[in-house]
């Protein structure tokens, strides 16, 4: 790629837009030409508005820039949403009619049903489901969307599952980093030294999200898979890294050996494997009885890969296993950028 497509960032002070700002410094193919947030930080320099909460400091090309307003006229082509689902459900539309290719981490349009939800090496071939999206909302720029954070560290490991022994049942505990709430986020005498057991609508997201992505698509339909999925969600004093117990019901009965093979073979569609922010093989089994562990595991792989490990029979349902995976960048900029970059490879910049 010669010219590097100008990118902006909406929500970019926030915990996901650091890590935008963080990712797109040394992207291949992108270059951060503008990042916006809410009033409170527009008109300021980046550096000054954002409380900055990643190890050293903002890239100085993006720090010394001015935060803009959230309006659609940034010198972009493709936006990244990291705002809250209340803002993006009122300006993501905005952004997508006037042009822009909105890579969204939010959950506003995420259940629309011409809206992808998407993990590339997941559910690529949804990305179809724009054209209806073009057509019905008469819109020139589009809108795709990332799943829910702890749903990504889910579903990458169920994927290869599913494909190859027929998952039928998943019961999913999950213990999810503070991050993951965002920045100021919660206060640390509700978080130290204690295990909250409630995430406002996140049990639905990785109930619902699950079906979505492991379902398909017919004639401009989504179809969601006819799993059964209980999820359990939980806030524990970690920093960054979700982690998720899961035990999973089969239609076929695989050894424990058979599914480890499964899980540490599984790549995405060809297409997906050659962007730059894929991960040769998007899940590292991990054969030590304690791990994964969110503090050891997460950035593997610069953090697009989901680790799992304690492959076991459950005497419930069939399997049992336990992931670990960074949830502000597989379970969001990260994810959102391969998203951008299977756009661009699929022609939607041009
Ligand atoms: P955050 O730390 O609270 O950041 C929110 C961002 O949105 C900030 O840049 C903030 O700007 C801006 N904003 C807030 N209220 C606004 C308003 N009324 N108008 C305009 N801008 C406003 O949240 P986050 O954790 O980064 O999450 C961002 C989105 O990603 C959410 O939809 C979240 O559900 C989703 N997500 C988060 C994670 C995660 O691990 N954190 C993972 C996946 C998806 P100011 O600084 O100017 O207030």
């Amino acid at each position: 790629m010669s010219a590097k497509i100008p990118v902006a960032i909406l929500g970019a002070t926030g915990a996901v837009g650091q890590r935008f700002v963080q990712l797109l410094a040394a992207h291949p193919w992108f270059e951060v030409t503008a990042v916006a947030a809410s009033e409170r930080s527009s008109g300021r320099r980046y550096a000054e508005a954002c409380n900055w909460v990643i190890p050293g400091d903002p890239p100085p090309v993006v720090g010394d820039m001015m935060v803009s307003p959230l309006e659609p006229e940034l010198p972009a082509r493709i936006v990244f949403s990291a705002l809250p689902s209340s803002v993006a459900r009122q300006v993501e539309p905005l952004f997508a009619q006037a042009g822009y290719l909105v890579c969204s981490n939010a959950a506003a349009f995420r259940y629309e049903p011409d809206v992808p939800l998407i993990i590339p090496e997941v559910n690529a071939d949804h990305l179809a489901l724009v054209e209806r999206q073009r057509i019905e909302r008469d819109w020139s720029g589009l809108i795709v969307t990332s799943p829910n954070c702890t749903t990504t560290g889910m579903v990458i490991p169920l994927k290869p599952l599913d494909r190859a022994f027929d998952l039928q049942k998943v019961v999913a505990v999950s213990m999810q980093a503070i991050s993951g709430a965002g920045h100021p986020g919660i206060p640390s005498l509700d978080i130290l030294d204690n295990v909250v057991p409630y995430i406002g609508g996140e049990e639905a997201k990785m109930e619902g999200e699950t079906r979505l992505l492991l379902g398909r698509t017919e004639r401009g339909r989504r179809l969601p898979a006819d799993i059964v999925v209980s999820a359990h969600a939980n806030r524990v004093p970690v920093l960054d890294g979700h982690t998720i117990c899961l035990s999973v019901g089969l239609g076929g009965a695989p050894k424990v050996e058979e599914a480890i093979e499964a899980l540490a073979a599984f790549r995405g569609p060809a297409d997906v494997r050659d962007l730059p922010s894929a991960p040769e093989y998007p899940i590292l089994v991990r054969p030590e009885p304690d791990r994964p562990q969110p503090r050891r595991d997460r950035d593997a792989e610069a953090g697009m890969v989901v680790t799992v490990g304690r492959v076991r029979r459950c005497p419930l349902l069939d399997l049992r296993l336990v992931s670990v995976s960074h949830n502000t960048l597989r379970g969001a900029a990260s994810g959102s950028i391969l998203n951008a970059e299977l756009l661009v490879a699929k022609g939607y910049a041009a």
